[in-house]
Order: C-alpha cells, then sequence, then structure tokens
C-alpha cells in the first residue's frame, strides 16, 4: 500500500484503529520527500525533526482516545504563512533568514488540530507569479511532466499534492494562486470568501485581495481542512463573523435542481481547445447528474486583468514598504553609508526583479496626481465587476468555467515576457477582485498528460455548494485519482 496516497479519511481510520502509527506515517512522508525532492523542488524547508516529534504526540492523543480530525496527518505550508520558529522565506532573499516569533492563526488551528507539519512549500516570491519561476530559491517543476511549470504561486503546494509529498497544504490567492496551479496539477484547490480564512500570519501582498485556502486530492479532504482554518478571528478585523457551516455535511447535497452559469466571455477566443473540450465533458457530467445550465454574462471581465494590475501593485508597494532592512531579515548596512544607501542596498540586493517591478507600478499608481486617475478609477471598476457576479447569481447558484486558458506551461516560456505571464490569471482574478469562493478541481488531461482544471466560483459564502458541486462531480469521474508516474 502507498502510504502517500491515503486520503485523510483512510489515513484517519488506519490510525484511529492503530493498525498505523503517526510516526511510521510521518516516517513514510519524510521518505517520500526525500525520493521526490531532487526532482521536484515543492519544499523550501523541510521540518523532518518537528513533525517525528509532532507524530509522537499525536500517537499519544490517539492512544488516549483525543485525536482531532487531522491528528497525525502530515501537510505542508506555503513559505508565506508564518510559522513559530521555523524560517518563512516568501521565497525572497530578503527574508532568506527570517524565523516569525508566532504561528499564523489558520497554522495554528491546523497544529490544534493535531497537523503534522512536514516543512513549507516553494512559492513565487511573495506569491507573485504563475509559475514558482520567480522563486528565489528555484523553480518547483510539474510532477506529471517535469519540464512544465507548476503553475503559481502556490506551485510548491500543489506540486507536493499531486506528488504526494503531502496529504494536504495550504497556499494563498490574491489573483488565482491556488486555483491555477490546483489545475496545472491536477489536484483540487479552493480560494475561500474573503474574510472566511484569517488572514493573521499571512505575509501580505494585497490586502484586499489575500485569502488563505487548502489544497488536497478530493474534494472530501479538502472539506477537512477547510472545516479547521475557516471561522472568525478577533484579531484579524478582516476575517468574518459568519458561523461556519458543517461542510462534510454539504458534501452529499449532490446538483439535482443547481443552476450552474457559463460566463459567456470565459469560453471566448483564446481558449485553448483541449481545455474547452475538458472543461465542457465536465459540465455536460454535471448535467447528467442534473444541474440545470444557464448562459450569463460578466460584461466587464475585459478589464479584470487591467483593475487587478493596478490594485495588486498599489497594496503590494504599501505592503512591503516594511522590507528596508531595519525591521525584518536582510540588512545590509554600509560602513559609513547613509540610512538611504541601507534601504536601497536591502531591497534592491534582497528583492528580485518581479517584484521589484511590482512595487515600483504600484508606487506609481499610487503617487501624487495619479492616485485618482488610477487607484480611484480601479476600484470603481472593481465595483462594477462584483456588481457583474450579483446580477448572474441572480441566476444561478454557482458559475463554471476554466481555471486557465492553456494547460501548464513549459518552465522558461514565459519568464521574460510578463504580460503573457499575467494572462495566465485572466480567469481568476476577477474573483479576488470580488470577494468570492472559487474551487479548481482536476477535469482532464490534456495530450501531452498535463491536467486540466474546472473552476467553480459561488456568491460570497457559498463554499458549501462549491463542495456539493465538486464531490458530486467526483463521484462520477476519476482526474483526481490519477497519480503522476514521477
Ligand atoms: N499570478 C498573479 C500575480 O502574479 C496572482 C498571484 C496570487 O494569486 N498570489 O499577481
Amino acid at each position: 500500500m502507498e502510504l502517500h496516497y491515503l486520503t485523510i479519511a483512510q489515513a484517519r481510520e488506519l490510525l484511529d484503529r492503530r493498525e498505523l502509527s503517526a510516526v511510521e506515517l510521518t516516517q513514510a512522508m519524510l521518505a517520500r520527500i526525500e525520493a521526490s525532492e531532487p526532482r521536484l523542488h515543492a519544499y523550501l524547508t523541510v521540518t523532518a525533526d518537528q513533525a517525528l516529534a509532532q507524530a509522537a504526540a499525536a500517537d499519544k492523543l490517539i492512544a488516549a482516545g483525543q485525536a482531532g480530525s487531522l491528528t497525525g496527518i502530515p501537510a505542508g505550508i506555503k513559505d508565506v504563512i508564518c510559522t513559530q520558529g521555523v524560517r518563512t522565506t516568501c521565497a525572497s532573499r530578503i527574508l532568506e533568514n527570517f524565523v516569525p516569533p508566532f504561528d499564523a492563526t489558520l497554522v495554528a488551528r491546523l497544529k490544534a488540530a493535531g497537523m503534522v507539519m512536514l516543512g513549507k512549500h516553494n512559492m513565487d516570491e511573495f506569491a507573485m507569479g504563475s509559475s514558482t519561476e520567480n522563486s528565489a530559491f528555484g523553480p518547483t517543476h510539474n510532477p506529471w511532466d517535469l519540464k512544465a511549470i507548476p503553475g503559481g504561486s502556490s506551485g510548491g503546494s500543489a506540486a507536493s499534492v499531486a506528488a504526494g509529498s503531502a496529504f494536504f497544504a495550504v497556499g494563498t490567492d490574491t489573483g488565482g494562486s491556488i486555483r491555477q496551479p490546483a489545475s496545472h496539477c491536477g489536484v483540487v484547490g479552493l480560494k475561500p470568501t474573503y474574510g472566511r480564512v484569517s488572514r493573521l500570519g499571512l505575509v501580505a501582498f494585497a490586502s484586499s485581495l489575500d485569502q488563505a485556502g487548502p489544497f488536497a486530492r478530493s474534494v472530501a479532504d479538502l472539506a477537512e481542512v477547510l472545516q479547521v482554518i475557516a471561522g472568525h478571528d478577533p484579531a484579524d478585523s478582516t476575517s468574518s463573523p459568519t458561523p461556519v457551516p458543517d461542510y462534510r455535511a454539504a458534501l452529499g447535497r449532490g446538483v439535482k435542481g443547481l443552476r450552474l452559469g457559463l460566463p459567456r466571455e470565459f469560453f471566448a477566443a483564446g481558449l485553448d481547445p483541449e481545455v474547452e473540450a475538458a472543461v465542457r465533458g465536465a459540465i455536460t457530467a454535471l448535467e447528467g447528474l442534473g444541474a440545470e445550465l444557464v448562459e450569463v454574462s460578466l460584461p466587464h471581465s475585459d478589464y479584470g486583468l487591467a483593475v487587478y494590475y493596478i490594485i495588486a501593485p498599489a497594496e503590494c508597494s504599501s505592503n512591503l514598504a516594511r522590507f528596508d532592512g531595519v525591521k525584518y531579515g536582510l540588512s545590509l548596512r554600509a560602513e559609513r553609508g547613509s540610512l538611504m544607501d541601507m534601504y536601497l542596498d536591502t531591497r534592491s540586493q534582497g528583492f528580485g526583479p518581479e517584484v521589484i517591478r511590482r512595487v515600483m507600478l504600484g508606487t506609481y499608481a499610487l503617487s501624487a496626481g495619479y492616485y485618482d486617475a488610477y487607484y480611484g478609477k480601479a476600484g470603481q471598476v472593481r465595483t462594477l465587476i462584483r456588481r457583474d457576479f450579483e446580477r448572474a447569481f441572480a441566476q444561478c447558484d454557482a458559475i463554471v468555467s476554466p481555471v486557465a486558458p492553456t494547460p501548464a506551461f513549459d518552465l522558461g516560456q514565459k519568464v521574460d515576457d510578463p504580460v503573457q505571464m499575467y494572462l495566465s490569471d485572466i480567469f481568476t482574478l476577477s474573483c479576488n477582485l470580488a470577494g468570492l469562493p472559487g474551487m479548481s478541481l482536476p477535469c482532464g488531461f490534456s495530450q501531452k498528460g498535463r491536467p486540466i482544471g474546472l473552476q467553480i466560483l459561488g456568491p460570497h459564502f457559498a463554499e458549501e455548494t462549491l463542495l456539493a458541486i465538486g464531490h458530486a462531480y467526483q463521484g462520477v469521474s476519476d482526474h483526481h485519482a490519477q497519480r503522476p508516474a514521477l
């Protein structure tokens, strides 16, 4: 039996029946990491000793009959999420040796539920990118095809879950960074509603868009993780007090009578034919299960990319101002240089080229005299995009679409063309602008054997609907059960 590809439910059963110990399971996962990492590079830090200690503690809890839902389940955390005592680099030279003194709220919750943390996952620097090639420590490879990108920015998380070097992972999604890599690696990823999961302890990229969420190999496993990390955090004023429903209970609801909206603008020119065929196949399967299909329109979709690339860099330039050589991480203090020299040296050597590009774009957009023309205007168009979704959700319960316009591209293919790279997120970023929940799940493969994802978007706090649709689809399809030949 391949322990590393068990479902969370299967592992839970073996652990609770004491047929497998958490230490044994963790050892198997560490061996899987050792075997796969030379090819994948999905982890930036592996915390083997700590994981084995957590597993031993989990075994004691299990023996005492006090196991929580994730007790003894090994997982990885994206390296933009703070972990107490474990370095959190954001895949940046500027934070290469930064060790947070506290756990992000979501990490504290996972630990309280018994998670064994295997380590920290690779990503694009500060979560800026769509391919994980912007990591200062080298890219992650796609387990389905080592020549391909895993997607980004949470590429390490998606690749690791696909490769069986983590049972689940938690990443972040500002414009698509959970859904797009989930799609490219053939796993399930969910960006919850803005405010559903606490942002305390996420190193901020764009505060009005960032949201953390889970990766797993099935929708049922995903629900287990969401159940733990969702909920109000008094220490994050943007987290929502809306009560957390029973996500496991939602899994069995089915899709009968649900209206699924197909946005006209997302099935237009530029969509790769293999992606379109796989996505339409999944939609037909859902229709076969009793869902009703309706065409909807999101007329301001064309402006999504432009709006995102004003708002995200503007917020990034402001958030990243804290990395100045004084408070965190790298500090290049010239012997007799001025304070300004320290700022310039630390930031120009600590940040990679894409982060510098974003900071400059954002600083320009926010500069005196331009604020209204750019950030102000982008905020207005953002409202129009949100209203598009409100109108669409008057006609349907969820929206179904592709996640990315093409299957995973080759490593190196788009690194010199930022606009081509930005276009990878054309179908995912309007969800963040509107604060909606969005899920990606496997719905097919390209001729080259690269996974393709289906995106399901819902109204605010409709995570249950997304889970119900996804679980119903996984009951009649087996794309999520395929494993890479790694
Ligand atoms: N690829 C997008 C960007 O580079 C989205 C990243 C994300 O969601 N963190 O900004």
